[in-house]
């Protein structure tokens, strides 16, 4: 169903199609379905920034809560220049399923701004980080909506989001953001958890075929928070990491990219390109290598209609959020290649920053060890019953973790009924 005026493919109509399709399988109750067909809250800001020239910029803000019946909105906060309101609401409910999926008591949201970060001076980011905290701060709050990192958005960003809301409330308020630094109540583990997670669902997944990671050959595009530590994680496992890319493009070595080099040449110089050990390759053709496990780490829409027929990967793990489109989907299993959906492979990052809160509430820190454990336990767990029920629906993986996760959320719904 394509509920869209505007002539670009939407996200939001994307997610919907899935979640229509998953409906029919489990009979959801119309009036449910009509509820998860749109989202709760959405806020649309239009806030002024001084720059440093001395001029004001307006620039575009929104905070979306999906569907909050399992507990508090829960979600990232993008900057990004092609950032809106129909990409932040598709966001918002891929982290409804995803919470659901890993079963953790929160809702899901996303926000963002429309904006090129890297064009800002440290000062222009700060004031433009507080500003939009400001204006979005009646959605926020440790019980109502916990923002996190997502692209382009980082620890030192949710210290001041953290920060200036504490302002506004009058008290020191950790929980009301995670991935924060360790310094003002972040959780051990919580930078890495994405990627971590990226790692043990792909060595689920391989184990479930009869396969290891080690040997396995690895491509994966991004190297941000999710990429380049899901490439290190996969590297140390001893896979063969031979492709990876970022926005200025892509590096190959069909023996083996040495990552934990690749993760200094990029801190050094801002990127992967001009890896010595390498060679570049066009950034749109690391898709269709012929590797045993593809790792999309950037943004979504990136296999499409245009490019899934020649996908040559045998699985994908789906770092990123909706990098695959709903018609891509189909051709993809149509030829046999496995993916294991984004609701899944990268619930890492909000299941530890589920544990950050936690902590924080608790002011009750653990060590990296517990964090790393009880990760650990919740995806395996979440692994193995999306895989049963793929089998028991006789579907792909996707579409069993949406029964679990859209199926989770039906039953809160249902036991919570309809107010008044
Ligand atoms: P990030 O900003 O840290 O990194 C993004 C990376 O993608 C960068 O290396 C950037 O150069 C690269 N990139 C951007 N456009 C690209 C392109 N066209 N081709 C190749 N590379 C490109 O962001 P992140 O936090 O790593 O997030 C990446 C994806 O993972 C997003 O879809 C995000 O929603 C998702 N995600 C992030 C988290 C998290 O904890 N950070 C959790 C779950 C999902």
């Amino acid at each position: 169903m394509n509920d869209s005026t505007s002539p670009s493919p939407s996200a939001f109509d994307d997610a919907r199609t899935r979640l229509d399709a998953v409906a029919q399988k489990i009979a959801l109750p119309p009036g449910t379905l009509a509820q998860l067909r749109q989202c709760k809250r959405e806020l649309a800001v239009h806030f002024p920034v001084k720059m440093d020239d001395g001029s004001v910029k307006i620039f575009n803000g929104y905070r979306v809560h999906h569907n909050v019946t399992r507990g508090p909105a829960k979600g990232g906060i993008r900057y990004h220049p092609h950032t809106d309101l129909d990409e932040v609401r598709a966001l918002a409910f891929w982290m409804t399923v995803k919470c659901a999926v890993v079963n953790i008591p929160f809702g899901g949201a996303k926000g963002g701004v429309e904006c090129d970060p890297a064009t800002f001076s440290a000062g222009e980011l700060e004031r433009l980080t507080r500003r939009y905290t400001s204006e979005i701060s009646i959605m926020l709050g440790p019980d109502k909506d916990i923002p996190a990192p997502d692209v382009n958005t980082n620890g030192q960003i949710m210290a001041w989001i953290m920060d200036t809301y504490s302002q506004e409330v009058g008290q020191t308020v950790p929980a009301v953001v995670t991935g924060k630094p360790l310094s003002v109540g972040g959780s051990e583990g919580r930078i890495e958890a994405t990627g971590r997670g990226v790692v043990t669902i792909t060595r689920e997944l391989l184990l479930s075929r009869g396969e290891q990671l080690p040997n396995s050959t690895v491509a994966v595009q991004g190297f941000g928070n999710v990429g380049a530590i899901a490439a290190g994680g996969f590297f140390r496992t001893g896979a063969k990491v031979v492709a990876v890319s970022d926005v200025r493009g892509a590096i190959y070595n069909a023996k083996g990219l040495d990552i934990i080099a690749v993760q200094s040449h990029a801190r050094n110089t801002g990127s992967v390109v001009g890896f010595t050990d390498s060679e570049p390759i066009s950034p749109a053709d690391l898709l269709l290598l012929p590797v045993d496990v593809l790792v999309p780490a950037a943004l979504q829409n990136q296999i499409t209609v245009a490019n899934a027929a020649q996908v040559r990967a045998r699985y994908i793990v789906e770092g990123a959020n909706g990098p695959i489109t709903s018609q891509a989907d189909e051709i993809l299993n149509a030829n046999g290649v496995v993916v294991v959906p984004d609701v899944l492979a990268n619930a890492g990052g909000v299941t530890v920053s589920y544990f950050e809160w936690v902590q924080g509430l608790q002011s009750f820190f653990w060590s990296e060890s517990e964090v790393n454990a009880k990760l650990e336990q919740i995806l395996v767990r979440a692994w193995g019953q999306v895989r049963a029920a793929s089998e028991r629906h006789q579907t792909d993986l996707r579409t069993a973790a949406y029964i679990v996760g859209v199926g989770r959320v039906a039953e809160a719904i249902a036991v919570r009924g309809i107010y008044p």
